[in-house]
């Protein structure tokens, strides 16, 4: 059996090297934008490709707002700052997910508080949301309050792993009646939909990433989005320094940040959404094929859930335990085929381990399960 499925992706990629879990591709103006920047020597803080990427997003997911920044970690903090994280507050976030979202919250100095996934989706249960928050709060002058630690639950941060759409519409309805703000992770969901809406768009803000790996990027970048003015404003305020609009003044009206994405970052991005469509379709193709491929085996693979559209950023599949799921590991990467565990859980990570925990069940189990396939790109034009 597992040398069949190393086999079929063998196929799949048709290459004689190792297969990476993926890979960025260039195969449109990517070098064309670059030179370009360059030339025209904006490769910084100002230059048209920022403003350009920007709007393309806002086109493309339909959101209000886009603020192009460093990467999707400085994202995540801004985007919960503005909408109100503060200083020893909780955010309740899901146990697995990659530690930047976590990170995100610490860097904000608040402490996240992890709960369960849904086995279908892996991303945020709104079953344990809601047991955790009917269970520990109650709402105080208007603010949802944890009566064990007394500290204001201000955040909640779903993520879309995977690429696949969590329930977000029922998290924004607990959320809403709790008094708390949603920030959706959507690093790993650029081109996914949730009843026809892009990912990211249903919290009060969404954050998205570049990085490398990611469905498109710009070497390293992250992008803000929101349909709300004043949170729009301010983020961008905060990721240029907050500095006042003057010709030559330099008067700073808060701590601001230099996060920022640069224009020659943004350059190669314009070039990788000009051609979104075919790396998406490109995708969809590869998981339409790992499909067909498990539903013929006892492996389950890891589907889009219902009411959405995913991008298949990272395919995956659930083994039946953990020792199968260890020696499928062991045979594939010995086979050049990188295969890889799914991230050890947050609260399970040394520096998170003192958090609050509710019932992680659900995590727990498909974190001993899950493996990622390889996943990059066919397309190769170039
Ligand atoms: C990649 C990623 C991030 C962080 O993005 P960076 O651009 O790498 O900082 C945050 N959350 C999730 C779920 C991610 O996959």
């Amino acid at each position: 059996m597992f040398s069949e499925i190393v086999d079929f992706i063998r196929s799949l990629y048709d290459v004689e090297e190792s297969i990476i879990l993926h890979k960025p591709v260039f195969f449109g103006n990517e070098k064309k934008y670059l030179t370009e920047c360059v030339d025209s020597s904006y490769v910084s803080y100002v230059g048209k490709f920022v403003d350009q990427f920007e709007q393309m997003i806002v086109e493309y997911t339909g959101v209000k707002y886009a603020i192009a920044v460093v990467n999707g970690t400085a994202a995540l903090q801004i985007a919960l700052k503005v909408a109100g994280v503060t200083d020893n507050d909780e955010v309740i976030t899901q146990a697995l997910s990659f530690i930047a979202t976590a990170n995100a919250i610490r860097h904000c100095n608040a402490s996240p508080v992890f709960i369960d996934i849904d086995k279908e989706t892996i991303g945020m249960s709104p079953e344990s949301l809601i047991d955790f928050l009917s269970k520990n709060t109650k709402q105080i002058n208007g603010r949802c309050i944890n009566i064990h630690s007394k500290r204001v639950i201000s955040g909640c941060v779903p993520v879309h792993v995977f690429g696949h759409p969590c329930r977000i519409d029922e998290i924004v309805e607990i959320c809403n009646k709790f008094n708390i703000r949603v920030v959706e992770d959507a690093a790993e969901s650029l081109g996914s939909f949730f009843d026809s809406k892009h990912t990211g768009t249903f919290g009060k803000l969404g954050i998205l990433s570049f990085n490398g790996n990611k469905t498109i990027t710009t070497g390293g970048g992250g992008m803000i989005i929101t349909n709300d003015k004043e949170l729009a404003l301010k983020s961008k305020h905060l990721t240029t320094t907050a500095k006042k609009p003057h010709k030559w003044e330099f008067e700073h009206d808060d701590l601001g940040y230099n996060y920022r994405m640069p224009n020659i970052n943004a350059s190669i991005g314009v070039a990788q959404l000009e051609n979104i469509e075919s790396i998406i379709r490109d995708k969809k193709d590869t998981a339409s094929k790992y499909k067909n491929f498990f539903d013929n085996t006892p492996i389950r693979f890891i589907c889009e859930p219902e009411r959405s559209n995913s991008n298949y950023w990272l395919n995956s599949i659930v083994f039946k335990d953990r020792e199968d799921r260890e020696k499928f590991l062991e045979f594939s990467n010995e086979k050049g085929v990188m295969c890889r565990p799914v991230w050890k859980l947050i609260p399970m990570q040394k520096i998170y381990s003192s958090c609050l925990t509710h019932n992680i069940d659900n995590a727990k189990w498909l974190a001993d399960r899950i493996v990622n396939l390889p996943s990059g790109v066919k397309i190769n034009k170039s």
